[in-house]
């Protein structure tokens, strides 16, 4: 049985950690928040007292964090306490640069090394089926696979060292902008009189159909059970969204490439984010843009 760490036991590290208890792994965890760590030991988590006490002895290591600052500080400290020759997956979405420089640690002490950000939600992440985008050597790729395997049900190898963090950011991109444009739309087709019930049957089986309208619909009440069921309770909070959005817009800076859309979407979620969006699902844009319709 392998030995796995897992560092970050949060909305999404502590469903993907019970996905690997159930394939057979020895799961140690550790999380720094104490919240999160007595949910993990009330979920069967093993749970040690630091982040490296967690990772002596572990085969594999995965990482599921907040951001690129962070990432880089908790390998710090675990790249040189990790076994010999050991895998460490990092799983959070974080920004390329900081993907690149774990994965020089690692490599650097000898341990094969996988950036693997996940889509697919809290959702995805406990019934098991995120995708995964791995950027990697095969090898690193190839060992990694039995471990997303228990975890995920679409493993895509984008290409070497940070092309996993390169092509989620591109995904975010895309979800952000269609998220804020199905909501536009349901704004608009309120105020033309238009049923949500309408709106969601017409455009989920039309050409405006996506993710936003069809598997995460931000009307409640409409469509499958989504946040928009759970106030707006996250689910991929709205300062999430946030990130990713300016995770894309450092990447396109970097790159010189323009992504005009991107940059009001990350205009758009920052005023929601300020306005009372904290503690929202991101698809809570819907009644945020409905109450500025009715002001108007
Ligand atoms: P979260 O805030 O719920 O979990 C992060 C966990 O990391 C927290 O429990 C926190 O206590 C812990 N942590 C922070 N610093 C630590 C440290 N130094 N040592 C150990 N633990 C530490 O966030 P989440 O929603 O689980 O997201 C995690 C990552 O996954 C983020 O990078 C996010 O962008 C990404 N992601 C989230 C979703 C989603 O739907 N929530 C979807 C795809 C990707």
């Amino acid at each position: 049985m392998k030995r796995v760490a897992f560092i970050g036991l949060g909305n999404m590290g502590l469903p993907m950690a019970v996905n690997l208890l159930k394939n057979g792994f020895d799961v140690r965890g550790f999380d720094k928040g104490a919240t999160a760590a007595s949910a993990a030991l009330a979920a069967g988590v093993a749970m040690e007292r630091s982040a490296i006490a967690a990772v002596t002895d572990a085969d594999v290591v995965v990482t599921m964090l907040p951001n690129g600052a962070i990432l880089r500080q908790v390998y710090g400290e675990i790249v040189p306490a990790a076994k010999a020759g050991a895998l460490v997956i990092d799983c959070s979405t974080v920004d390329v640069e900081s993907a690149r420089a774990a994965h020089d640690m690692a490599r650097n002490a000898g341990l094969k090394s996988v950036d693997a950000p996940v889509s697919g939600g809290v959702g995805g992440a406990a019934a098991g089926t995120l995708t995964f985008m791995s950027g990697a050597d095969v090898e690193a790729f190839e060992a990694a696979r039995p471990i997303l395997s228990a975890m995920g049900k679409n493993l895509v190898h984008c290409g070497e060292a940070g092309a996993g963090q390169a092509a989620k950011i591109c995904n975010n991109m895309v979800l952000g902008i269609s998220m804020i444009a199905v909501c536009e739309a349901f704004a608009l087709a309120d105020k033309l009189g238009l049923s949500r019930q309408a709106m969601f049957d017409v455009v989920s089986t039309s050409s405006g159909q996506c993710w936003s309208i069809n598997t995460y619909c931000p009307a409640p009440g409409v469509g499958p059970k989504s946040p928009a069921d759970n106030e707006y309770k996250p689910g991929f909070a709205a300062p999430l969204m946030l990130k990713d959005l300016g995770l894309s817009q450092q990447a396109a800076a970097s790159v010189g490439v323009e992504t005009p859309l991107g940059q009001h979407a990350a205009e758009i979620y920052a005023r929601f984010v300020a306005q009372g969006g904290t503690d929202k699902d991101f698809s809570g844009i819907l009644p945020w843009l409905a109450a500025r319709a009715n002001e108007a």
